[in-house]
């Protein structure tokens, strides 16, 4: 037995499922999942003291690699002056400047926990300014585990959402439209069913969390005008894309301006921090300022933003990191197109930047129903292959790679030439 079996049949115990959060199961792979003793740059080990290259990278926070000296050396400082205090501290001052000093779509901005925490926030706010009830999503995409965003994706539009989980009462979940990503008529009818009563609608403006589906031309722009149209508010859920595309986040990127945008994973630089933001007038009606309420006991912890400004600082100084991501990006997920073609396979490899995603199909995927599609099995199969020669992916063909600073050119080679092995091996075996 390993010591990561060890370690998942103990947790199994006492742990919902062995674990705290459900991806982290290996729910299809069926293995125990390999738990991390320590990690550095883009490497992570394992309790067994194995070494993997590492596409996770803490669901995206770690975009200047493991452990990176200047944010742990900052933090050990931070946490020298006392853990939290449950009082106002300069360093969230500083952290709201900083941030809305450089984006400006954020006038004024509010710290949270977690993505989850964020993205409700957003929306309670939304709904306190429009006085509106209804909000519109998209099938696929997530925004973190509140009720009313639990809604099961079905395949089409839908006008009142039905929970996706136990324990969601309808009611929670009756004002969430559902529309389909990358169509714009779907979003359309669901105004026009209900035209005054829309508060806002919440995209992820690359989709990451159905595997990476990009915004097709257009898509982005029609979404800004159907809200101006309908008086309802725009929001970007950038927990995954902010900080990521560019500094300021897929807005940035596309040159399509938001209302609102949510925050999470970079933002804390490894520390549970989440954040909303948006224009003046809307972020005006979050108490003690105006009557939506938000409260958080633990919200811009001293250590917390301390990690996360240290991080979004060398970001923002060093630009030339978001050129070596896309560089990086082209040479990884380009050559693994390059591979399945090799091999006569037509998978699907969809990326942007850092962000990309291998689908086992071989139609062209751009939306959650095409993604859907895939082949698990197969997917399966590749992740074990994968994790068999030291490189450590998401186990699940639905979530998103993930390339930070710290992935150096022969780490990014090392994994073509795994892919390479694992296509030329499937190819001999099937
Ligand atoms: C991860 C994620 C969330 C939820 O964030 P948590 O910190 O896990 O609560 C919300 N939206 C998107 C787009 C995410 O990727």
């Amino acid at each position: 037995m390993t010591r990561s079996e060890e370690l998942f049949a103990r947790a199994s115990k006492r742990i919902p499922g062995g674990v705290n959060s459900p991806v982290r199961a290996y729910g299809a792979i069926g293995e125990a999942p390999r738990f991390i003793d320590h990690a550095d740059g883009c490497y992570i080990y394992d309790a067994d003291g194995k070494r993997y290259i590492d596409y996770i990278d803490s669901w995206g926070p770690m975009i200047l690699g493991h452990n990176f000296p200047e944010i742990r050396e900052a933090v050990i400082r931070a946490c020298g002056k006392g853990l939290s205090f449950g009082c106002a501290t300069e360093i969230e001052v500083e952290m709201a400047e900083f941030i809305c000093e450089r984006i400006p779509h954020v006038e004024m901005i509010r710290m949270v926990n977690s993505g989850t925490e964020a993205v409700m926030s957003a929306i309670r706010g939304a709904r306190g300014f429009t006085g509106r009830d209804k909000i519109i999503k998209f099938a696929g995409c997530y925004h973190g585990h509140s009720d009313a965003l639990l809604v099961s994706a079905g395949s089409g539009v839908m006008t009142s959402g039905v929970p996706d989980s136990a324990g969601v009462p309808r009611g929670c979940t009756q004002d969430t439209m559902t529309a389909v990503y990358n169509d714009l008529e779907s979003v359309k009818k669901l105004f026009e069913q209900a035209p005054d009563q829309v508060a806002a609608l919440i995209v992820e403006p690359v989709g990451a969390n159905m595997g990476v589906v990009l915004p097709e031309e257009g898509f982005l722009e029609g979404l800004r005008a159907l809200c101006d149209q309908y008086g309802a508010l725009l929001i970007f859920d950038e927990v995954i894309t902010g900080f990521r595309l560019s500094f300021g986040g897929a807005a940035e990127y596309f040159h399509v301006k938001p209302d609102m945008v949510t925050y999470g994973k970079i933002i804390g630089a490894g520390m549970p921090v989440g954040a909303y933001g948006g224009r003046k007038e809307i972020m005006e009606m979050i108490s003690p300022a105006g009557s939506v309420y938000q409260a958080g006991t633990l919200s811009g912890n001293p250590v917390a933003m301390t990690a996360g400004l240290t991080q979004l600082k060398y970001l923002y100084s060093h630009p030339e990191i978001y050129k070596g991501l896309e560089e990086k990006g082209e040479k990884l997920y380009g050559g693994m197109e390059k591979l399945l073609r090799k091999y006569g396979c037509r998978y699907q490899v969809n990326h942007i930047s850092s962000l990309g995603s291998l689908f086992f199909t071989e139609g062209k995927v751009s939306d959650y129903a095409s993604a859907k599609a895939s082949d698990t099995e197969a997917f399966a199969k590749y992740f074990l292959g994968m994790l068999k020669q030291g490189i450590h992916l998401a186990p699940s063909q639905f979530e998103a790679m993930f390339l930070s600073a710290a992935h150096s050119d022969e780490a990014v080679e090392e994994t073509l030439e795994a892919v390479n092995r694992y296509f030329a091996y499937e190819r001999i075996n099937t």
